[in-house]
C-alpha cells in the first residue's frame, strides 16, 4: 500500500466520536541543551505531558474518543483498573468526572510504595473516585487474569445498583471489555500525523521516535502512524515491564486492530515493532540510578519534569543509545513526553537516596 496522505488519514480517524478534552496539537520543540549534551544526532520533544487533563500525559490523548464512547453506549460508570499510583487511573477519573461519569478504580499494590495518599492516589482521591485497592505481585504489571475476577464482582455490583458500566482495560489499550475498537490505539496515529506535520512546518525531517510503552496503544498507535505516513521513521518502544517478545505480541494485536479499524493494510510485521527491553532492570516500578540521573538531567539542562516509572526510564534509554552511537549523526530523534509526572512525589524517598 502507497503511504497515505495526512488529510485522508485524518479523515478515517475523524469517523470516530472523540470529545474535546486536551489543548491540541501539544508543543513540539528541539531540545537544545540535550542535543549539544548527547548528539549529534538532534533531539527533539513532543509535550504529551502538556495535555492540559489534570497533570497532563497519554491516556488524556486516549480518553477523548473512550469517554465519547462510553457517552455514546449510555454509560453512567466507567470502570478500570491498574496499579496503586496508575497515571491510566488517574486521568480516566478525571476525564470520567469532567463527563458526569463516576469512576471506579481497582488499585493493585504492584510496589512497596506506602499506601499513602500521594501523587496520583490523592488526586484519585480529590476526583472522589470510588477506589478499590488489592494486594499484587510487587515489581510486575498485575495480570489480566487476575483483575478479571474482580473486575467481574464490580461490574455486578454497579449493575446492582442500576447503573451502566463501561469496562476498559488497562491504559485503555487492549479493545475488549467495553471498548470494541482499539480507540487509544487510535489516538496516537493521530498523534503521529500530528508529529509529522508540527516536524515538516519546521522542515525537519524526523527519523526515530522514542517513547516509554507499558500497555500497548501508544506504540501501536504511533507505529501504524509511521507505516501510513511516513515509513522511514522508526518508532522505538522502552518497555517498563513487559519481556519484548511479550510485548511485541501484545503491540501487533493491537496495531493489528488498529489498521482494521481504520481501513488500512499496512502489513506491519514484527520486525517493525522495535521493543528494548533491557530498561526494565530491576522490574515495573522500581527506579535506579540511572533513572534518576535521567530526570536529574532533562530537568536542569531543559527545565522539563520527568516521571520515574515511564518517561525516566526512556530517557533513560535515550541517554544511553545515544552514547553507545545506536544513531547516526544526522538523524533527527522525538523523544515523546508521554506524562506521569504526578507518581514522582511518591517516589521521593528513594530519588533522594539515588540522588545524594
Ligand atoms: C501509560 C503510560 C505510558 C505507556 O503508554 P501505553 O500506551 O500504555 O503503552 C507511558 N508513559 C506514561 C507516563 C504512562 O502513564
Amino acid at each position: 500500500m502507497t503511504t497515505l496522505q495526512v488529510d485522508e488519514l485524518k479523515q478515517r480517524i475523524a469517523r470516530f466520536p472523540r470529545k474535546d478534552l486536551i489543548y491540541l496539537p501539544t508543543p513540539f520543540r528541539k531540545l537544545e541543551n540535550l542535543s549539544r549534551d548527547l548528539g549529534p544526532p538532534e533531539i527533539y520533544i513532543k509535550r504529551d505531558d502538556l495535555t492540559g487533563l489534570a497533570f497532563g500525559g497519554n491516556k488524556s490523548r486516549k480518553l477523548e474518543f473512550i469517554i465519547a464512547d462510553a457517552l455514546n453506549k449510555g454509560a453512567d460508570v466507567i470502570i478500570t483498573w491498574a496499579s496503586l499510583q496508575s497515571n491510566w487511573c488517574m486521568q480516566t477519573a478525571a476525564a470520567a468526572r469532567r463527563f458526569g461519569l463516576k469512576p471506579i478504580l481497582v488499585l493493585f499494590k504492584t510496589s512497596d510504595l506506602p499506601l499513602e495518599y500521594d501523587g496520583n492516589l490523592l488526586l484519585d482521591h480529590i476526583l472522589g473516585a470510588d477506589i478499590r485497592i488489592r494486594e499484587a505481585e510487587k515489581g510486575k504489571v498485575v495480570s489480566e487474569e487476575y483483575a478479571r475476577e474482580i473486575l467481574k464482582e464490580v461490574v455486578n455490583e454497579v449493575k446492582e445498583w442500576g447503573h451502566t458500566p463501561y469496562v476498559v482495560a488497562v491504559g485503555g489499550s487492549m479493545p475488549g471489555y467495553s471498548m470494541e475498537k482499539p480507540l487509544g490505539a487510535i489516538s496516537y496515529v493521530a498523534a503521529f500525523a500530528e508529529i509529522l506535520e508540527q516536524a515538516a512546518a519546521e522542515d525537519i525531517d524526523i527519523t526515530h521516535v522514542i517513547h516509554a510503552t507499558g500497555s500497548g496503544a501508544t506504540q501501536a498507535g504511533l507505529t501504524v502512524g509511521a507505516k501510513a505516513l511516513k515509513e522511514n521513521v522508526k518508532v522505538i518502544g522502552i518497555s517498563v515491564s513487559d519481556e519484548k517478545e511479550a510485548f511485541a505480541q501484545t503491540v501487533s494485536i493491537i496495531s493489528g486492530e488498529t489498521e482494521k479499524a481504520l481501513g488500512l493494510n499496512l502489513g506491519i510485521k514484527r520486525e517493525d515493532l522495535i521493543v528494548l527491553d533491557e530498561y526494565i532492570r530491576e522490574g515495573y516500578g522500581v527506579v535506579n540510578r540511572e533513572v534518576a540521573e535521567a530526570i536529574r538531567l532533562l530537568f536542569i539542562r531543559e527545565g522539563i519534569v520527568l516521571d520515574p516509572v515511564y518517561t525516566g526510564k526512556a530517557m533513560a534509554a535515550l541517554v544511553d543509545l545515544a552514547k553507545k552511537g545506536f544513531f547516526k549523526k544526522d538523524d533527527k530523534i522525538v523523544f515523546f513526553h508521554t506524562g506521569g509526572t504526578p507518581a514522582l512525589f511518591s517516589y521521593r524517598q528513594k530519588l533522594v537516596e539515588l540522588l545524594k
